[in-house]
């Protein structure tokens, strides 16, 4: 199986990419759901976020607060480690149960925040959607209704764009209409169908 890591910051587009690939008929695996998933009330991932941050990141509800925890977590490392160790170990065992479950010679698996998070290990090739700052900014304002301020502070909390371009192995660049985004989209599909094929004859 050849897995494919779907990648990119903030407001890049990687949802426009990967809801193109699951039309064409690629099996995806989105790790922000199965992570959405895990924090679900009841899952014991909660009450493991909930005893090491307190209460105050629950809503009177009892779900996450996601805000609450965001900004609990924002620039505090050691706080943001703490969660990842919650949080990784599920998900990469989650995405292994999925992967077992497919039956295609290729998927993608998109993973926001691939370099951030180590998670290089779970894909064969890397693929990055990349997009000017400038693009994922006002993109990203007029997609959630929020300050300029705050998406810049976003974007500037994570990997910068030399650095994904660098581990990448391939770039849809989104610096144009949506249009030009799907065909790059369906020029990839071409690639990486013919790639899993050819690995499967060998
Ligand atoms: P996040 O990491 O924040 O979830 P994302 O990488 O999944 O973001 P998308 O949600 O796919 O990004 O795109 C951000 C917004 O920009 C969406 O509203 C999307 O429709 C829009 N968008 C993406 N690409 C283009 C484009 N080429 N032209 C116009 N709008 C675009």
């Amino acid at each position: 199986m050849l897995a494919i890591g779907l990648t990119g910051g903030i407001g890049s587009g990687k949802t426009v990419v990967s809801d193109h690939f699951a039309k064409l008929g690629v099996p995806v695996i989105d790790t922000d759901v199965i992570a959405r998933e895990l924090v679900a009330p009841g899952q014991p991932a909660l009450a493991e976020i909930t005893a090491t941050f307190g209460q105050a990141i629950l809503t009177p509800t009892g779900c996450l607060d996601r805000l609450a925890l965001r900004q609990l977590i924002f620039n505090q490392s050691d706080k943001r480690r703490e969660l990842e160790d919650i949080l990784h170990p599920r998900i990469r065992a989650e995405v292994r149960n999925r992967l077992r479950q497919l039956v295609s010679s290729w998927c993608i698996i998109v993973i926001p925040l691939l370099q951030e998070s180590a998670q290089q290990d779970l894909v064969q090739r890397i693929l990055l959607v990349d997009a000017p700052a400038e693009l994922q900014l006002s993109r990203t304002m007029l997609r959630d209704n929020i300050a300029a301020d705050e998406v810049r502070k976003i974007i500037a909390s994570q990997a910068s764009r030399q650095s994904r371009r660098e581990l990448a192995d391939d770039i849809i660049v989104n610096e144009g209409s949506l249009d030009q985004l799907l065909q790059q989209v369906e020029k990839m599909y071409q690639f990486y169908d013919q790639l899993a094929n050819s690995c499967q004859s060998h």
